[in-house]
């Protein structure tokens, strides 16, 4: 499992998002000389790395396996209220009541303010 850290796409605020997907690494040490043909490529998560000498570097091959699993439009849970397009506020954390049409109001609505859960639609 790998824990990167996303920007949520609504409130911008950054939050971990663990990668579940299993990937295996399979390293192959090239000597130049000899093929090693016991490796079966068939498992389509597998990934083989060539490297050459006593380092190994894996950045790219695990970057490569990461994005892939990113969300297209990462949220820091589903049902993030974003910031406010007026103020710019958080809006999970500040109700600022830009939105609100009754500015005289805003206060006194607070009570029945519910996040309604996602449903999954
Ligand atoms: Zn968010
Ligand atoms: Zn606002």
């Amino acid at each position: 499992m790998t824990r990167v850290v996303l920007t949520c796409s609504r409130c911008l605020t950054d939050f971990d998002f663990d990668i579940t997907s299993n990937f295996t690494i399979y390293l192959t040490k090239a000597t130049g000389t000899v093929e090693e043909d016991e490796v079966e490529l068939a498992e389509e998560d597998l990934l083989s790395v060539t490297y050459t000498g006593d380092e190994i570097d894996l950045t790219n091959e695990i970057a490569e396996q990461v994005l892939l699993e990113l969300p297209y439009k990462p949220l820091c849970k589903e049902a993030c209220l974003g910031l406010c397009p007026v103020c710019g506020v958080d809006n999970n954390s500040t109700v600022c009541g830009c939105m609100d049409s009754r500015p005289s109001m805003a206060f006194s609505s607070l009570g029945s303010f519910k996040v309604k859960p996602d449903k999954g639609e």
